[in-house]
C-alpha cells in the first residue's frame, strides 16, 4: 500500500488483520514546517508515528522522498540517515515535471549519489531484491536499512517499465509522461452497449435475446484482456520530461495515482 501515513497509525491494526505487509510512505521532509508547505497540513508528527508502529509491527516499510531546490533539498542527508536507526529504505525519486512536479526543479540524483559518496567513501551497493520496482539501492555501512535511488528522469528505465497504473475513474495509463488513456469502466461498469457493439463486430448483429449472464460476463473479461493488452502496447520506448513541450501529461499526480 501507498499512502501519505497520516492516517496509518489508526488504520494499522485493520490493515495488519487484512495481510498488508508493505507499505510505502511519502515522507518529503523531517521539518514540520517543510511539511506544511509542502502537504497544506500539520502532520508530520502523525506520519512519523504511522512509520513507527508500521515498522514494530514487521512490516516491509519504504519511505519515499522528492527533493526539491529551494524546498526540501537541503534534508537530502538527514532523512537517509534515518536507514542508520530503522529497518526502512529510504527512496529519492527524481520529481517529475506533471501537476505539482511543473513547478519545481528536481534534484538531479546523479548529483546526488556523488554528494553521499563523499560523505561516505564506503557507500556500497546493495544488489538484494527489494521488490520489482526501478530503484537502484545502496547501503550506508552498518545502517539497518537501505537507500533507492528511482531516477525517474535521468535514469530512464522505460525499457524495462512494467507499471499500468489504473485511475479511479477506471482509466488504464500505460504511461506517466502522457495523456493517452484506455478505458476499462466502460467495460466493466457499462450497459449492454458494449457488449451490442461487439456483437455487431463479431457477429454482425445486436441480438441478445440468448445472452445468458455467463456469456455476457465471459464477453466482458474478453475485452477487458484485450484493452489491457491495448495499454501495454502503448507504452512508449522513453519518456521525454526533458521536452516539456512533448509531456501530453495534464492531470495532477493525485488523480493518476502514480
Ligand atoms: S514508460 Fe512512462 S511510466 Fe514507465 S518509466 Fe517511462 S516515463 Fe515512467
Amino acid at each position: 500500500m501507498t499512502t501519505n501515513g497520516v492516517e496509518l497509525e489508526r488504520y494499522l491494526p485493520r490493515l495488519l488483520e487484512n495481510g498488508l505487509d508493505a507499505v510505502n510512505v511519502s515522507l518529503d521532509t523531517l521539518d514540520p514546517q517543510i511539511f506544511q508547505q509542502i502537504t497544506g497540513k500539520d502532520k508530520l508528527y502523525q506520519v512519523l508515528a504511522g512509520i513507527r508502529h508500521a515498522v514494530e509491527a514487521g512490516l516491509f516499510v519504504k519511505l519515499n522522498v522528492a527533493l526539491q531546490k529551494n524546498v526540501n533539498e537541503k534534508e537530502w542527508l538527514e532523512v537517509a540517515e534515518l536507514t542508520k536507526i530503522l529497518p526502512v529504505d529510504v527512496r529519492y525519486i527524481e520529481m517529475m515535471p506533471i501537476g505539482y512536479g511543473k513547478k519545481y526543479e528536481p534534484v538531479d540524483h546523479r548529483e546526488l549519489l556523488g554528494r553521499f559518496k563523499k560523505i561516505y567513501p564506503d557507500l556500497q551497493r546493495d544488489e538484494s531484491i527489494h521488490g520489482n520496482g526501478p530503484a537502484v539501492y545502496y547501503r550506508i555501512p552498518k545502517a539497518k536499512g537501505s537507500i533507492g535511488f528511482i531516477s525517474a528522469i535521468h535514469g530512464k528505465f522505460c525499457q524495462s517499465c512494467n507499471r499500468l497504473r489504473l485511475t479511479s475513474q477506471g482509466k488504464l495509463k500505460p504511461c506517466l509522461c502522457y495523456g493517452e488513456e484506455v478505458d476499462l469502466m466502460e467495460i466493466l461498469r457499462g450497459s449492454e452497449g458494449v457488449i451490442r457493439k461487439w456483437r455487431l463486430q463479431e457477429c454482425g448483429t445486436v441480438e441478445l435475446k440468448n445472452l445468458s449472464w455467463e456469456n455476457e460476463t465471459a464477453i466482458r473479461k474478453e475485452l477487458l484482456r484485450q484493452r489491457i493488452f491495448q495499454a501495454v502496447s502503448k507504452k512508449p520506448q522513453e519518456h521525454h520530461f526533458e521536452r516539456v513541450e512533448e509531456i501530453t501529461e495534464a492531470k495532477q499526480m493525485v488523480q493518476i495515482g502514480g
